[in-house]
């Protein structure tokens, strides 16, 4: 791997990776370029792994498989705590590596590790919890005893929007299960993913348990390796529309797919919400990673009594917020991932003006260097927009204006993602009962932030399949195997 000498002065060398992890082999290489969004510069350059480069993957995953699921629980359990202190102790280093490849402001990419961290601690303590069940059969035939046992090999597939995060997500529960896993980062992002890799390896995780891989090809090397029998599990976090195409992928060998796909989050705002409540939780539910979040609040309904004042203090907010690289301290919206993305968001915002939104605030890209789209908020759009039906990605906020409870909900619901849902109101009854109406798999109650590790995260609809985190995120990666015993 090659470094762009800007880079090396940011991170530790010593989490300088160099390339394909294989089987506890680093394989340098080239191909994939990495840039840094706020200047469209390069940052440094990674290796492209081939098809051949996969199936040595799984090889080296099937090579430690058998051993690592005869690891002890609690052998298991402290290696991914090692795993979680090295993040801890790196906090600093990761940060500003998530900062310059991803873009987000420190603060966020210090959010993020503290995220991905509490990850590893969490499935560490779930490790050693694995349950069974024993139970009587009704005629009193036979005694049922149910085991779960690790699914077998996993591949992971991660976004650029929390490269350590979703990749701890799904690392924790698999190998605290005793699967043997092959991560694939996103092709933006992948510089964080092997410093999490060379801390794993620091943390004692055995070669081949955890392998990671760059590819410019990332269906071809996909499809090769659900082909290969001896892979069970597809874990996937990124789009709705890549999510599909995985899942009748999968089919053909019928492998277990966990799906974490895109979202669709409305914002609901009653008359009777505490006002500066609801914007903190706006500006958490929006800016976070300046919109770059599947649980992004995308549409923000507001009762018609509140809806100005919500509008107003949204724009000051907004307004006020410092833009720049995210490795500069100050910055608190960074750029976005790519040119294409601000495209979008231009294209989103333009048409949601042309059909008779108004811009309190943004409304336009920036032009100078980099991927730079400024905080927008959007009045008066109307509900059938794009921009309500598109995940926007980006620092922009539409709000419309309702008048009745059935009417936040219909609104609320007219989507076919099913991810994240937030309500502001004073009246906890009433908040409840609209939740229970909502078609969602995680709603915030005067809240703007709702992942956590030890909660269920994930979607309904088409925002995705199971869940990550939690008590049962763990069984993503076990198999029930029910005994019938007679004695
Ligand atoms: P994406 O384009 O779907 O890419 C996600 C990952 O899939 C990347 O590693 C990508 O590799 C890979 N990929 C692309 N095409 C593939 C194929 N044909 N076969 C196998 N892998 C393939 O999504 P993204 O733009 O990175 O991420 C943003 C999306 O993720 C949004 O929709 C967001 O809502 C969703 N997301 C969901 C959650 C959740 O928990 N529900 C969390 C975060 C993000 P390359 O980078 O090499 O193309």
């Amino acid at each position: 791997m090659t470094f762009h000498a800007k880079f090396s002065g940011y991170a530790d060398p010593a989490l300088h990776a160099a390339g394909l992890y294989i089987g506890g082999k680093w394989q340098s290489g080239s191909g994939i370029t990495v840039l840094d969004p706020s200047t469209g510069n390069l940052l440094a350059e990674v290796a492209d792994a081939a098809i051949e480069d996969a199936q040595r993957a799984v090889d080296a995953a099937d090579a430690a498989a058998a051993r690592w699921r005869a690891t002890p629980a609690r052998q298991r359990s402290e290696i991914l705590r090692r795993w979680y202190q090295l993040l801890t102790q790196h906090a600093e280093e990761l940060a500003t590596l998530i900062a310059l490849e991803n873009g987000k402001a420190l603060a966020d990419a210090r959010g993020e590790v503290a995220y991905a961290a509490e990850f590893f601690r969490w499935y560490a303590e779930e490790a050693t919890r694995i349950s069974g069940e024993f139970r009587h059969t009704p005629s009193g035939s036979h005694n049922i005893l149910v085991d779960h046992e690790p699914i077998g090999i996993a591949i992971l597939i991660t976004p650029w929007n929390f490269p350590a995060a979703m990749a701890a997500r799904k690392i924790g529960p698999a190998l605290a299960a005793g699967c043997t896993v092959i991560l694939k980062p996103a092709s933006e992002t992948p510089l964080t993913a092997y410093a999490m890799a060379r801390l794993g390896e620091e943390a004692g995780v055995p070669p081949g348990v955890v392998n990671v891989l760059t590819t410019s090809n990332p269906g071809g090397i996909t499809n090769a390796m659900l082909a290969d029998p001896r892979v069970r599990k597809l874990s996937f976090t990124g789009s709705t529309g890549v999510g599909r195409l995985l899942l009748a992928e999968a089919a053909k060998s019928v492998v277990s797919c966990s799906m974490e796909l895109g979202g669709n989050a409305p914002f609901i705002v009653f008359d009777d919400a505490d006002l500066e409540a609801a914007l903190d939780g706006a500006m958490i539910a929006k800016m976070r990673n300046a919109g770059e979040a599947c649980t992004a609040a995308n549409r923000f309904y507001v009762q018609a009594g509140i809806h100005d004042a919500f509008v107003a203090g949204l724009t000051a907010r907004m307004k006020s917020l410092k833009i720049g690289p995210g490795y500069d301290p100050e910055t608190q919206c960074g750029p976005m991932i790519t040119q294409n993305a601000v495209r979008k968001i231009d294209r989103l915002v333009s048409e949601a003006l042309a059909a008779g939104a108004r811009a309190t605030t943004g409304g336009k890209p920036l032009t100078e260097n980099g991927y730079f789209y400024p905080p927008t908020v959007l009045e008066n759009v109307p509900v059938n927009a794009s921009i309500a039906r598109e995940e926007i990605f980006g620092p922009v906020a539409p709000v419309y204006k309702f008048e009745s409870d059935d009417e936040a909900i219909r609104l609320a619901n007219n989507t076919e993602y099913g991810l994240a849902a937030y309500i502001y109101s004073r009246d906890l009854k009433r908040a409840m009962k609209v939740g229970k109406r909502i078609e969602t798999g995680m709603l915030g109650i005067n809240r703007g932030l709702m992942s956590d590790p030890a909660a269920p995260f994930g979607g309904v609809k088409q925002s995705g399949l199971g869940r990550e985190g939690g008590v049962t995120g763990i069984l993503e990666f076990m198999e029930p195997k029910y005994y019938a015993v007679d004695y």
